[in-house]
C-alpha cells in the first residue's frame, strides 16, 4: 500500500501515538504499544473433498495483554494480510480497555474464500487452524471468537478440536459458541443492542430525551436490525431502514417488527408497503436526530459528511466514517460515538459468555442484557468526560481512557522501567 495513512496498521499505530503524547505518558508505553506482543503467521494444510492438499496462510495477533489475556475475532477472508490482523488486534486493546474488560486485544484469520469451500471443507480448515496454534491459545491466554465469515458452528469446531488436544472439555477457549455447548444468551443480539445503550447515554448526557428521537438506520444484518428494533422499543420514532438493495423511508414511524418480518419473506427490507423508498445515500442525509451507519466501511466521507443532519452518528459497522469526515463531523458539531464503543457488546457480551464456562454457572437473558447495559453506559460516561476534559472528539477520547489504563497496568506490572 504506497499511502501509509491508509494502512490500517499504520492508522492504528497513529492513534496510539498521539494518546500517549496528549496523556504525556512515558514515551515507553508507546514503544510496547506500536506492535503486537505476539504475531503468528501459521502454514493451514487441509485437504480437500477431491483429495488434493491446499496450504492455506493464517494468522493470530496477541496485541497486548497488561489487563488480562488477549482477546477477538478470528475472520476467515481472500484479503486477510498481516497488517490488517495486527490493526484489528490493536483495535481489540482498544475496546477491552475501553469497556473495562480483563483483557488485551487479539485477533487472527485465514486467507480464505469461505464461498469456495464446501461445509467439510470449512470444518478442516476450521480444526486444521486451531491446531497450528493450539500452544498459543487457550482460556487464560488468548481467547478467539467469531468475526467476518465465521460463526458459532465454526466456533463448537474449534473448541472441539481444541477440547480433543487437551483432552478435556475446555468451552472457555472460545466465545460465541452455540447455546447448547456453553454459549450465552444474548450473544447474537449483543452488537446491536450494546450499540443502543451507548447512543441512549449520550443522548443522555447532551441533554437529549431518547424516546423522543427520530431514527435511521442503515444496514438491517445482525448489528442494524436489532438495533432498530431496541431502539423502537426504547420509544425512539425509527423513520428509515435500508440493506443492499436500498431503503424506505416513513417521517412517521415505521412499525420495524413488521418491517423484519417482512424481510424475512421479501429478502429485502424494500418494497414494505407502509413506506416510500430512498437510496443507501439518501437515508444517511435524513433530517433525523441520530444516524446508524450499520452497515459498510466508508459511508461517511468528506464528500456527504457536510450534508449529515444527525445530531449523533452512532457506528454500528467497522469503519464507517473516513478520517476527513470524521474532522468535518466534529466541526459541525455532530457527535460519533465511535465504532471502538458502537460495536463493543459484542466482546463485551463474549466476556460474559467466558465468565459463565468458567464459573459453569449460567445467566438469564435478562441478566446478560442488564450487565451489558451498566458496562455500555459507563464505557459511554468515561469516554465522555475525557472528550470534555481534553476537547478531543470521542473517537479520540476512546483511545485516551484505554490508553490510560493499559498504560497504569503496564506500569504497576513493572514493564516500564
Ligand atoms: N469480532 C468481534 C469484535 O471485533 C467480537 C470479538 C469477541 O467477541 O471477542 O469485536
Amino acid at each position: 500500500m504506497s499511502d501509509p495513512s491508509l494502512n490500517p496498521y499504520h492508522r492504528a499505530q497513529e492513534s496510539f501515538r498521539r494518546a500517549v503524547n496528549t496523556l504525556g505518558l512515558d514515551p515507553a508505553v508507546y514503544e510496547i504499544l506500536k506492535q503486537p506482543l505476539r504475531f503468528y503467521e501459521v502454514a493451514v494444510p487441509f485437504v480437500h473433498d477431491d483429495g488434493h492438499l491446499e496450504v492455506l496462510v493464517g494468522y493470530r495477533a496477541q496485541h497486548n495483554d497488561a489487563l488480562g489475556p488477549t482477546k477477538g475475532g478470528l475472520r476467515f477472508h481472500p484479503q486477510v494480510d498481516a497488517d490488517e490482523v495486527k490493526a484489528l488486534a490493536m483495535w481489540m486493546t482498544v475496546k477491552c480497555a475501553l469497556l473495562n474488560l480483563p483483557y488485551g486485544g487479539g485477533k487472527g484469520g485465514i486467507r480464505v474464500d469461505v464461498e469456495k469451500l464446501s461445509e467439510r471443507e470449512l470444518e478442516r480448515v476450521s480444526r486444521e487452524y486451531i491446531r497450528a496454534i493450539a500452544l498459543v491459545i487457550g482460556p487464560d491466554k488468548d481467547i478467539p471468537a467469531p468475526d467476518v465469515s465465521t460463526n458459532p458452528q465454526i466456533m463448537a469446531w474449534m473448541v472441539d478440536e481444541y477440547s480433543r488436544i487437551r483432552g478435556e472439555n475446555t468451552f472457555g477457549l472460545i466465545t460465541g459458541k452455540p447455546l447448547v455447548i456453553g454459549g450465552s444468551e444474548g450473544r447474537v443480539e449483543a452488537t446491536g443492542r450494546g450499540l443502543v445503550f451507548a447512543t441512549s447515554q449520550l443522548a443522555h448526557e447532551l441533554g437529549m430525551d431518547f424516546a423522543k428521537t427520530t431514527v435511521a438506520v442503515q444496514g438491517f444484518g445482525n448489528v442494524g436490525s436489532v438495533a432498530a428494533l431496541f431502539a423502537a422499543e426504547m420509544g425512539a420514532r425509527v423513520v428509515a431502514v435500508s440493506d443492499k438493495e436500498g431503503g424506505i423511508y416513513n417521517p412517521r414511524g415505521l412499525d420495524v417488527p413488521a418491517v423484519l418480518a417482512y424481510k424475512q419473506k421479501a429478502r429485502s427490507v424494500v418494497g414494505f408497503p407502509d413506506a416510500e423508498p430512498i437510496t443507501n445515500a439518501e437515508l444517511l442525509e435524513l433530517p433525523v436526530d441520530i444516524l446508524f451507519p450499520a452497515a459498510l466501511e466508508n459511508q461517511i466521507t468528506a464528500d456527504n459528511a457536510p450534508r449529515i443532519r444527525a445530531r449523533i452518528v452512532g457506528e454500528g459497522a467497522n469503519g464507517p466514517t473516513t478520517p476527513e469526515a470524521d474532522r468535518i463531523l466534529f466541526d459541525h458539531g455532530v457527535m460519533v460515538v465511535p465504532d471502538v464503543l458502537g460495536n463493543a457488546g459484542g466482546v463485551t457480551v463474549s466476556y460474559f459468555e467466558w465468565v459463565q464456562n468458567q464459573t459453569r454457572f449460567y445467566w438469564t437473558e435478562a441478566e446478560v442484557n442488564r450487565r451489558l447495559e451498566e458496562y455500555m453506559r459507563r464505557a459511554m460516561g468515561a469516554m465522555h468526560r475525557m472528550h470534555e476534559r481534553y476537547g478531543v472528539p470521542l473517537r479520540e477520547a476512546a483511545y485516551l481512557v484505554a490508553v490510560e489504563r493499559i498504560a497504569e497496568a503496564m506500569a504497576v506490572r513493572g514493564w516500564l522501567k
